[in-house]
């Protein structure tokens, strides 16, 4: 029996394959006293990560000069983290697998719908005993166009400033090259991160004000390059002797 693999299947396993050899790299070299997530959380069991694509449905977020929403953009790169950290043993949840807002009946409005969106994402989160929310978001900033990469923003509940600082510093080995950015903790006006009872990071994944960022943010290599980063960062933290 012959088994055909389309073109398009070959070229996101090799990738996949690139991506889990790096990741392996990523994970081993060093130190060598590697440890995982649970070593920040006490040593105790992993907890459930939220893999949290933002906005969806008619709240598309962000959108860049040639129409590229980010809503579209998030769900992708939050498919790709997804499945690296299921396939890496960790136990996850998605608030969205669809291009869809998570309202409840009774919503109307735009805003109303946006306001139970985002409840709905924090009840999901906080239902949860032991979480940790990865939320996934693209940035803009049309008043400064050259302004790009990725940067991560973490709230107040430990341990999401030491994640967001190793997931920082695996965005500036991979796709930040040459404009390594900062962790930045994350304002209180932003309900969601706000609201939650799990420890969260915010990955702004790149500029849909930049032209480059928003054609790179649209490569499937690119977007598990992202996934990876994300991965290996929660995944991987250095021991400090
Ligand atoms: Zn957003």
């Amino acid at each position: 029996m012959v088994v055909l693999i389309r073109k398009t299947h070959l070229g996101l396993s090799a990738l996949l394959l690139a991506a889990v050899a790096g990741m392996a790299l990523i994970l081993w070299q060093g130190s060598g006293s590697i440890t995982t997530f649970s070593s920040l959380t006490g040593g105790e069991p992993s907890p459930i990560v939220v893999v949290d694509p933002g906005h969806g449905g008619e709240d598309g977020g962000a959108v860049a000069a040639d129409g590229t929403v980010e809503s579209g953009l998030n769900l992708q790169i939050a498919q790709r983290l997804n499945d690296l950290l299921r396939f890496l043993g960790q136990v996850t949840v998605m608030t969205r697998t669809e291009d869809v807002s998570i309202y409840s009946d009774g919503a109307e409005t735009l805003h109303q719908k946006k306001v139970s969106d985002l409840k709905n994402r924090v009840a999901l989160v906080n239902g949860l005993e032991d979480a940790v929310l990865v939320s996934i978001h693209q940035n803009s900033l049309p008043g400064s166009p050259k302004t790009h990469g990725a940067q991560v923003f973490y709230n107040g509940l430990e341990p999401a400033p030491a994640l967001a600082a190793t997931v920082q510093e695996r965005l500036n080995q991979s796709i930040n090259t040459g404009n390594g950015k900062t962790p930045k903790r994350i304002s209180d006006s932003i309900y969601l991160t706000k609201n939650v009872t799990a420890p969260a990071i915010i990955v702004e994944c790149g500029f849909l004000s930049n032209g480059e960022d928003t054609a790179h943010l649209q490569e499937p290599g690119y977007q598990l390059q992202l996934a990876v980063a994300v991965a290996a960062g929660y995944l991987s933290t250095e021991e400090t002797p």
